[in-house]
């Protein structure tokens, strides 16, 4: 099977997965290998998708380097980004994090809050915020599950102070703290919104309130991904709109591209 590039496109459309797992996760045993997660992508048409480490687990030097290896291998399909426990001692986290943006070419930072409960509002985080504007990657947060800090009013915080941070909400809050999210994408124009795990009517008011220019998509784990796109491409909306959600807001995002 050729997966150099991207197969049939869906109803002509690009599909970038925003939110995927590589590795093995310690604290749930789920685990996933690259050739899953190729096959899943190929099933579903998906053209490119950000690889994530799992917040637990063994080495996360190792499971950063596995990323990179899929990156090197199959460079239009994937992108990485970092994902390590923040309390690990500070300069090991800074220093990490540099090596996965300057020597392996990662284009993000992951924070799960319900496993590395670092407060958003606390100085104590701002190493975080500044190590992903001075490497300029953008941060993907999960919100929903995991509150207090997994709540999307918390990332308000430092969105204002960095201005020239980018915040991914992933899960939107999922469903629960959906209406939150809403709000701190409409107050913070550097907040951007990815739709994972919302009912179609959470989808549906979260386009109500904020441009698909700041919406992105994603699956989480291969056994999601279908349903996931059938909720985007059941939307009545317009075919340009699902373009910027299934593929151009995360090129712009992650990719730097300026379309
Ligand atoms: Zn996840």
């Amino acid at each position: 099977m050729d997966r150099g590039g991207s197969n049939e496109m869906r109803q002509g459309l690009h599909i970038y997965d925003t939110h995927t797992h590589l590795g093995a996760a310690r604290h749930s045993g789920r685990q996933f290998s690259l050739e899953q997660m190729l096959a899943s992508m190929d099933r579903y048409g998906v053209d490119r998708s950000m690889l994530i480490p799992f917040p637990v687990v063994e080495d996360y030097r190792q499971t950063h380097d596995a990323i990179a290896a899929a990156m090197r291998a199959f460079p239009d399909r994937f992108a990485g980004a970092a994902c390590l426990n923040p309390f690990v001692p500070e300069q090991e986290y800074l220093d990490e994090i540099r090596r996965c943006s300057e020597d392996l070419g990662f284009r993000a930072i992951k924070l799960q809050p319900q496993y590395q409960a670092l407060n958003p509002l606390s100085a104590r985080s701002d190493f975080l915020w500044k190590a992903a504007v001075r490497h300029k990657m953008p941060v993907i947060v999960h919100t929903g599950a995991g509150a207090p800090f997994a709540l999307p009013s918390l990332y308000i915080m430092p969105a204002r102070r960095f201005p020239d941070l980018t915040i991914v909400l992933g899960h939107s809050g999922g469903g629960l703290y959906a209406l939150e999210a809403i709000v701190a994408a409409c107050v913070c124009p550097n907040i951007y919104l990815e739709l994972s795990s919302l009912m179609p009517h959470h989808i549906r008011e979260v386009l109500s309130h904020v441009p698909a220019s700041r919406l992105m998509a994603g699956s989480d784990v291969p056994e999601s991904l279908e349903t996931e796109l059938n909720k985007i491409f059941t939307l009545e909306i317009d075919d340009a709109d699902r373009r910027e959600i299934l593929w151009n807001t995360p090129r712009r995002v992650f990719d730097g591209f300026t379309a």
